[in-house]
């Protein structure tokens, strides 16, 4: 296989051991559909496959696709989808299969992108568990207050419980990626925040300088006044900066804001 595709499509492909260990983390009831994102060559699709849950896989490179066909011929309640997850239409597909498990070793150059895409119709499944890069896996994990919090995690917990299953080296892809990799587990939150698109706007604008008092981070897009007042009827301080508050608290400013 080519390099240059490899790098296109973020191909790492798993060993056998490490790939069983993460299938077996999927907490899947018997019948639960599950749809795996970028299967590549098979290797937690074999594992999933052996639990005999329904699963259908959406690949992009058509090589895979072949590939999987071949390994899979005859297995019952598998399909494989030759697609980008990025225009798959996964919502008709999540309606046609109860409420199902939604996993993948992601391929990293598009990983955020996939789970933003995925994060709003994660309260039709079960949830997601999979692999992403390390420092992406402690973003959508992270808690107000920490080093890593920011816009991701709030577009994340706003939705979601989020858990870091395993860290996982380089030492277990093929090619080595560069980075560390770490599973998560994302379970819908029984009451997810209800917030329109334009909320995370306000909540990117307010992460936009990390360091600086949410103040002056907005400044660009509200007037400084009216995010100081809006601190004020909130009791927080002026010094106040995007890292320190919670989705809830962010969504609270953000009301008084559209008054
Ligand atoms: N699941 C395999 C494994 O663990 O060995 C492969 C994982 S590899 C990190 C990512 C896989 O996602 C590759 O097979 C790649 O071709 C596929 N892929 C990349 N971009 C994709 C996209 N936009 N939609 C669907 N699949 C994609």
């Amino acid at each position: 296989m080519d390099r240059a595709r490899r790098r296109k499509f973020g191909q790492n492909f798993l060993d056998a051991p490490t790939a069983e260990l993460i299938a077996g983390d999927l907490p899947a009831a018997p019948g639960e559909s599950i749809l795996e994102i970028g299967p590549g060559h098979g290797a937690l699709t074999e594992h999933l496959l052996r639990r005999g849950n329904p699963l259908t896989a959406v690949e992009i490179d058509h090589e895979c696709v072949e590939f999987l066909k071949n390994k899979f011929v005859g297995v019952l309640d598998f399909s494989v989808v030759n697609a980008d997850i990025l225009d798959f239409d996964m919502d008709a597909w999540i309606a046609g299969h109860g409420k199902p498990w939604l996993t993948g070793n992601l391929p990293y150059n598009v990983s955020t992108a996939i789970v933003a895409k995925l994060m709003p119709l994660l309260r039709k499944t079960r949830g997601f568990m999979g692999m992403v890069q390390f420092e992406v896996a402690e973003r959508f994990c992270a808690l107000p207050g920490t080093s890593s919090y920011g816009s991701l995690s709030v577009w994340v917990s706003a939705r979601a419980q989020g858990r870091i299953l395993r860290k996982i080296g380089p030492e277990h892809f093929t090619p080595r990626p560069n980075v560390d990799s770490a599973t998560v587990l994302l379970t819908p939150l029984a009451d997810p925040l209800e917030a329109p698109a334009a909320f995370y706007d306000f909540v990117r604008a307010g992460f936009s300088q990390k360091r600086k008092r949410l103040a002056n981070s907005l400044s660009g897009t509200i007037e400084k006044t009216k995010v100081l007042a809006a601190l004020e009827r909130l009791g927080l301080s002026e010094n106040t900066r995007a890292e320190e508050l919670s989705p809830q608290r962010f969504l609270d400013l953000y009301k008084i804001m559209q008054e």
